[in-house]
């Protein structure tokens, strides 16, 4: 069965840019149904014994197996975003990760652009991402629900939720104020450049 991973951080430390509210519904309400949801929908097949990942890839081009599909990937998203974002996390990329953003989009600023506007531009819920190909380059991909890179080939840096439940009790309609804030103080990019293939 599928557990709740711990919340990395306490529920107040994002805030003000992620507020303490906000983290107790979208961690104790919203990722934990994701868990429940998923172990109700496995229990008793073959997938309840299986790696969080290996399940997801599993069942992700079966239409039949949406539901398993959804609550899998949800709790597999939301467990990297939280895994992404520190208010004491390196500001700026370093390194490889750094030469890999220049070559990529030319410059750390172009890029951080270019995943807010996949994520203000994402119609609906979803996600944004700072990916990196097989080809080893890097990309920014957005995707909707509960839709998760790795199931097209893409290796997750960084994401954004920018479903409503991210944002809605601190920014209301600011989804753009929030993609913003989360992308400039939140996002630990020492975490991103961990997920880059050697
Ligand atoms: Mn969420």
């Amino acid at each position: 069965m599928f557990s709740l991973s711990p919340l990395p951080f306490s529920e107040d430390a994002l805030a003000p840019v992620i507020s303490a509210n906000t983290l107790s519904f979208h961690y104790g309400k919203h990722h934990k149904a994701y868990v429940d949801n998923l172990n109700n929908l496995v229990k008793g097949t073959e997938y309840e014994s299986m790696d969080l990942s290996a399940l997801i890839r599993a069942v992700a081009d079966h239409p039949e197996k949406i539901g398993i599909f959804n609550n899998a990937a949800q709790v597999w998203n939301h467990a990297f975003y939280w895994s992404g974002l520190s208010r004491k996390g390196a500001r700026v990329p370093s390194g490889k990760l750094a030469q890999l953003i220049d070559e990529g989009f030319g410059s750390f600023d172009a890029m951080k652009i270019k995943l807010a506007e996949a994520a203000v531009g994402q119609f609906g819920s979803g996600w944004a991402w700072l990916v990196q190909d097989k080809a080893g380059k890097l990309q920014v991909t957005k995707t909707g629900n509960a839709g998760v890179p790795f199931t097209q080939g893409l290796t997750p840096l960084i994401t954004v939720d920018v479903w409503e439940h991210a944002y809605y009790l601190d920014y209301q309609n600011r989804r753009a104020d929030y993609v913003k804030a989360v992308i400039d103080q939140l996002i630990d990019w020492d975490f991103a450049a961990n997920g880059l293939s050697a």
